[in-house]
């Protein structure tokens, strides 16, 4: 069988942003101001300082306006309530994305609960999780969407489709079953007590690893011609002191046997941010009253 075909998440990455900012001129002629994403980092973990930096120079490239607010390693929870409560009532401000994780001192849930879920681009407040649970409008989780867009891409209709979604987070495994299950895949979510996996996963026509061990899901474990998504980003030991990143996936075992596949890097991380510009258009459309076409 011939090598899978190799998912390009950075292309499909740059025509979704490059569909944004279209989106942001259409938006901008309508209603005579740019949609606006704040972004919040609490702290100077050096990774979030990094995931914040491109979330800001993104917005600015999709012609959206970008807020940047800082607060110290030791703020308060009540200073960052404060924030986000000035953030919910700035007309300017479409978006509100605080970056995790939080300082010890503050708490996630409540502060995730004090976003307007009008402005919750994240998808992570309770309102969203619920209105993706029965189907109405909102925001979904943007690593989870970005993978969905993905395999539509690649498959078309996913309805009928054996899938399984490895991991059962919040933010990434809970709601990318969900997704998978609004377009009608029959969905198995499996997670660190599910007992024999990889033939769990030998009857899945997609496969989405998001477990964070590198390497976790082998090649024998996929089904001939199944299409795996890998969410996973490890950092190994690449030798001579240095690493590399790689997914969760044995990427060379699995694409010898997959019909398609996504690689680390290059593959879903570029999607993320992608899908967080377009949510923030869409949260612009919904506060203007606007129809959202894209
Ligand atoms: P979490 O650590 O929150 O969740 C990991 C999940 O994997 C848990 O549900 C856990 O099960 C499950 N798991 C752990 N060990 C096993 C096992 N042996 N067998 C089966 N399931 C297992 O991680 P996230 O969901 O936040 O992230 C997952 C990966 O995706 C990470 O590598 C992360 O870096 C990456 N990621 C990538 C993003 C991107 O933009 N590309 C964005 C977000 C995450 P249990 O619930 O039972 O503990």
């Amino acid at each position: 069988m011939s090598d899978a075909a190799i998912i390009d998440g950075k292309a499909h990455a740059a025509a979704l942003r490059a569909q944004v900012a279209d989106g942001v001129a259409a938006f901008a002629a309508a209603a005579g101001r740019v949609p606006g994403l704040a972004v919040v980092l609490v702290g100077e973990d050096p990774a979030s300082q990094v995931y914040v930096r491109s979330k800001g120079q993104a917005t600015e490239a999709a012609g959206m306006a970008s807020f940047s607010h800082r607060l110290p390693a030791e703020a308060s929870e009540a200073e960052l309530l404060a924030l986000i409560a000035l953030l919910n009532a700035d007309s300017a401000v479409d978006g509100i994305l605080v970056q995790l994780p939080l300082p010890h001192q503050i708490d996630e849930d409540r502060v995730i609960a004090a976003i307007h879920p009008d402005k919750d681009v994240d998808g992570f407040s309770i309102a969203n999780v619920g209105r993706l649970s029965v189907g109405q409008p909102g925001f979904v989780p943007c690593t989870p969407l970005g993978c969905a867009m993905l395999l539509e891409d690649r498959l078309g209709d996913l309805a009928g489709l054996d899938a399984i979604v490895i991991g059962r987070s919040n933010i990434v495994g809970k709601p990318m079953a969900q997704l998978l299950l609004a377009r009608n895949c029959t969905v198995t979510i499996a997670h660190s007590r599910t007992r024999d996996l990889a033939e769990k996963v030998r009857r899945a026509d997609i496969v989405v690893a998001a477990v964070g061990r590198p390497h976790f899901v082998r090649g024998d474990w996929i089904k001939p011609g199944a299409t795996v998504i890998d969410v996973g980003i490890n950092r190994i030991e690449a030798g001579d002191g240095k690493t590399r990143l790689v997914g969760d996936v044995a990427f060379d075992e699995a694409r010898a046997v997959a019909g398609a596949i996504t690689p680390v890097p290059g593959g879903v991380g570029p999607m993320t941010i992608a899908v967080l510009m377009r949510n923030t258009l869409v949260a612009a459309h919904r506060t203007a009253g606007l129809p959202y076409t894209g």
